[in-house]
């Protein structure tokens, strides 16, 4: 889950990390005085694009806010602002802690060159710091940090505490990513997180039950959303598409839809039923009711089983399609124990039935055009 800006601030503020002050548009704090206007979306790079405004009135801040409300930025609705107050900004450095998957590790990174994209930046201006899990950041592995920002004596002291509060953050965050880019070194001598990039490990949400306040991004389309309340999880690929395919897990979706498209045939959907084939036919009729909504000219059912019966999976398509119907030419590719039986059973449904994918994926692409 990727946090939205004022959210990860509230984070960072919580584990002792300065933040500027401020509040959610049309309520922060009326005393805020010159002022920075920030759309409150999930692209990066929103400076660029014009998401970051400057005001020094109260007036000023209402016409950015009203301005930015509900524009795009990038493929992102602006649906909420945040408003705080304007640093005098000295310097901006880059901190950041993520998890290195290859090293296993959280890993800190720094750079004396922040507020730009640190992919741009030069690899010997970036201190990148493995932590060891058993000994956690120590003060000699701080000061290694401080030093290389080369920051001002008086700076040094509250950096240092930022870094190792940002270290304590995605560990009992259980944040994937911890990213403050720029950090501020204002002109009074303060360190400030003037932006705030935080990601948190979906896994771990069983321990943070404090996470449910969270936006929750992407809600997806509407077929997605009904997929996943059922069970499964549902990709749109193109509305224009003919095929919507119906699959047994997410793998086999993925390979199934690039081998489709390597033919050339135009998707609508591509479905991973999840575990609901391996209940009864009730778990499938959901699943069948939002792929026959969509109107495909053809419904391919690709399932493979390692342990389930491939029969009784045959049985619950049967007792589905009564309910609900699929919709288009019909092209089933079965494998797996008893697959033979299940392609038996599902045949009179009106089914190609076929064990071969590429013969298969062939059916899909004919039927396609013959439909066309
Ligand atoms: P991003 O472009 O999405 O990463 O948004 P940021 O929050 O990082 O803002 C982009 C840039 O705006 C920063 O790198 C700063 O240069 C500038 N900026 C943001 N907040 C302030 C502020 O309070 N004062 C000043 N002077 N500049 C700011
Ligand atoms: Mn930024």
């Amino acid at each position: 889950m990727d946090l939205l800006e004022h959210e990860g601030k509230r984070l960072f503020a919580r584990h002792g990390i300065a933040v500027p002050r401020g509040g959610l548009w049309p309520d922060p704090p009326g005393d805020l005085g010159p002022c920075v206007v920030k759309a409150q979306v999930r692209v990066g790079g929103r400076g660029k694009r014009g998401g970051i405004r400057f005001a020094s009135s109260a007036v000023e801040t209402r016409a950015a806010a009203e301005g930015l409300l509900g524009s795009a930025l990038g493929d992102a609705a602006v649906g909420r602002i945040y408003v705080e107050e304007r640093l005098d900004i000295a310097r901006e450095l880059y901190l950041a802690v993520m998890i290195d998957r290859d090293a296993c590790c959280h890993t800190l990174l720094a750079s004396p060159e922040g507020g730009v994209e640190v992919q741009a930046v030069a690899p010997e201006r970036v201190l990148r710091l493995p932590v060891d899990p058993v000994m956690g950041l120590r003060p000699f592995m701080v000061r290694r940090i401080v030093r290389f920002l080369g920051a001002p004596e008086k700076a040094a002291k509250a950096l240092g505490a930022t870094a190792q509060a940002l270290y304590e953050l995605a560990v009992r965050e259980d944040a994937t990513l911890a990213e403050i880019n720029p950090l501020a070194l204002t002109a009074d001598g303060r360190v400030v997180a003037a932006d705030a990039k935080v990601s948190l490990d979906d896994r771990a949400a069983y321990r943070h039950p404090d996470w449910s306040a969270f936006e929750q991004a992407d809600p997806g389309t509407e077929v997605e959303r009904a997929i996943l309340r059922a069970g499964g999880v549902a990709a749109e690929v193109d509305p224009e598409g003919d095929v919507v395919g119906v699959i047994s897990g997410a793998g086999l979706m993925m390979a199934t839809l690039d081998v489709m498209v390597a033919h050339g045939i135009r998707v609508r959907c591509v479905i991973d039923m999840g575990g609901t084939p391996l209940g009864s036919s009730e778990g499938l009729i959901p699943i069948f009711q939002a792929a026959a909504a969509m109107r495909p000219r053809v419904t391919f059912i690709n399932a493979y089983f390692h342990t389930a019966l491939a029969d009784s999976f045959a049985r619950g398509v049967l007792g589905a399609a009564e309910t609900a119907p699929l919709s288009g030419r019909l092209i089933l590719r079965l494998v797996g124990r008893r697959s033979e039986e299940g392609r038996r059973l599902l045949a009179p449904l009106g089914f190609a039935t076929h064990e071969d994918l590429m013969a298969a994926i062939r059916a899909v692409a004919e039927a396609a055009r013959e439909t066309a």
